[in-house]
């Protein structure tokens, strides 16, 4: 699942008393074993502690990581004997993504004074083309909010200094709104803002990283080019003005500004594994039931946690959560937990972990969807429609696999009849969720475009020995957790295609390197793998396609939980 912030501050878990808890009796390393037709707990393990191992690095879309996740996933589909349906006929389809980074020589430089980025300036990347600002005056623009802020045609061509006055409750850079003010002063040459040295370190770093981003619509479909937007300090505004700050009215004339600012694109490998089981019908296999999960993770640091300390207090933070309404914890609650390190040191020696090996998130969909195509090729009596299986790439960075996939399908758009999105359904224990347990399991979508959708998937849990019991409450309209719109079936849905999202939803190792495949529950992940077969093979058998019988979003618009 993708994260719901732009940067996580973590919290203080150096400041650590929360107990050692026995931990699960499963193993840390598991040797593979020979898997079969049947969806069985035993695959999923061999196959989840093999695609969550640590030699694959958190697989991050745009890495090398990803290639080798990837090709784990088309080597078991092209053993299954699925038909390969990515590009030109292989099993992959790839992805353009691409890496975004400051050119090297990036620099601004007054009166022969350099200014260097990310110690005195930041530069925010646009996404695209600044405009050149080499040789342009620099003008004090006024303190942000103030009426006498210069007009946008005051402000055209020159490289302006906005001041940010210090709020009694927000950091100046907090009440910079960056949108608003590259539209106010589209036509300006450059844009300071002065407010760097309110931005801790960790915000710096973040805008310093790399940015991946899909690179599919042609660049040059954003003709205008924006000003270059940055952040100085107090002392670059009075290099750039030539006078201290406090010292200038809105208006003053500075100096001339020199250099450029570009950022550069690199390719970065990505890619979505697709496969089909050929309908038994002909009359309608040129129809497909789409099964999903997400390939990518969110790979690894630099800096390694101690992996015990982590988890216990991130169990200490869940188990308030779960006392919460809605889940949310205050900072002053978050300062309270203390991690007891002697208690932890007492059942294992420290491990030190930096991999986000991402088991549940979404090795349990991956693998899931794995041992369903398994058992679908395998099976003696094949589904009347086709079964399309996608595993999608750059889930976390921004659902660009799926968003790519269901611009540009392999098969026609209109033929896929359902989709099936699976991420994170290998937990949903009683102490990961309220109400968990053997027979949780969390339904979003299922009724948003075909009430007959969600109506058939309730029918083929009746059937079942053991039926799930189903928490909707993510589904709700408007619900903060933006479930809806966080995962790759929204992809689909944004077409009008139905959909259905299973997960067994959020935990304490949700985006930790603790997310490992020791804490998943795999009689659990085998219950939901059959059930989803169950759904698809009911959804390929129907007599008719599922009925769409609401409104269909926009498919370039916002998503709306
Ligand atoms: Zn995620």
């Amino acid at each position: 699942m993708q994260a719901a912030g732009r940067f996580v501050v973590l919290g203080a878990f150096v400041a650590l008393t929360a107990q050692a808890r026995a931990q699960t009796a499963l193993p840390l390393k598991h040797a593979p074993a020979r898997t079969q037709t049947a969806i069985t707990p035993a695959d999923l393990m061999t196959r989840l502690y093999l695609y969550s191992d640590d030699s694959m690095m958190g697989r991050l879309a745009g890495s090398e990581y990803n290639l080798k996740a990837t090709a784990y996933i088309a080597s078991e589909a092209k053993r299954f004997g699925l038909q390969p349906a990515g590009d030109s006929g292989g099993y992959f389809q790839n992805v353009p993504l691409v890496k975004r980074q400051l050119d090297a020589s990036a620099g601004l430089s007054i009166d022969g004074t350099a200014l260097r980025p990310w110690d005195d300036f930041v530069p925010r990347d646009p996404g695209r083309t600044t405009r050149a600002f080499d040789g342009a005056s620099a003008v004090f623009a006024g303190v942000l909010g103030d009426s006498t802020m210069l007009t946008p045609e005051q402000a055209a061509g020159k490289f302006i200094v906005i001041a940010v006055r210090s709020g009694p409750n927000l950091p100046p850079s907090a009440q910079v709104n960056r949108g608003a003010l590259l539209s106010r002063y589209r036509t300006a040459a450059g844009i300071a803002v002065v407010a760097l040295e309110t931005f801790p370190p960790q915000a710096i770093d973040f805008f310093r990283r790399p940015q991946t981003i899909l690179r599919d619509a042609p660049a040059a479909a954003d003709t205008a080019s924006p000003p270059l937007y940055v952040y100085v300090n107090a002392a670059g505004a009075k290099l750039l003005l030539g006078a201290p700050l406090d010292s200038v009215r809105a208006g003053a004339a500075g100096k001339t500004v020199h250099g450029s600012v570009s950022f550069v694109e690199i390719p970065a490998p990505a890619r979505n594994v697709v496969a089909i089981l050929p309908g038994s019908d002909p009359k309608v296999k040129g129809e497909y039931v789409a099964i999903g999960a997400h390939n990518d993770h969110i790979g690894f640091d630099q800096t390694p946690v101690d992996h015990d300390s982590l988890r216990a207090f991130n169990d200490a933070l869940r188990r308030l959560e779960l006392a919460a309404p809605n889940h949310r914890v205050t900072p002053d609650q978050v300062q309270q937990i203390h991690v007891n390190v002697d208690s932890l040191r007492r059942v294992h020696p420290a491990r030190r972990d930096s991999i986000y090996n991402g088991a549940d998130d979404d090795g349990s969909g991956t693998t899931s969807v794995l041992e369903i195509a398994e058992a679908f090729a395998g099976a003696k009596v094949k589904p009347k429609r086709s079964i399309i299986f996608v595993w999608h790439t750059g889930e976390e960075l921004g659902l660009f696999g799926s968003q790519y996939f269901t611009d540009h399908p392999t098969v026609t758009r209109d033929s896929i009849v359902a989709q099936l999105n699976m991420d994170m359904v290998g937990r949903g224990r009683a102490d990961d969720e309220n109400g968990g347990g053997p027979a949780y399991l969390q339904l979003i979508g299922t009724r948003r475009l075909s009430t007959e959708l969600g109506d058939l998937i309730e029918t083929v849990n009746k059937a079942r020995k053991q039926p799930f019991t189903f928490d909707y409450q993510f589904d709700a309209t408007g619900h903060p957790e933006q479930y809806y719109c966080r995962s790759d079936h929204y992809m689909y849905a944004r077409y009008g295609i139905p959909i259905a999202f299973f997960t067994t939803g959020n935990h304490r190792d949700y985006h930790q390197v603790t997310d490992e495949p020791e804490y998943i529950d795999y009689d659990k992940l085998a219950h939901v793998s059959q059930f989803v077969y169950d759904v698809a093979a009911a959804v390929a058998n129907l007599d008719h396609r599922v009925v769409v019988d609401k409104p269909k979003p926009d498919p370039h618009g916002n998503c709306v939980q």
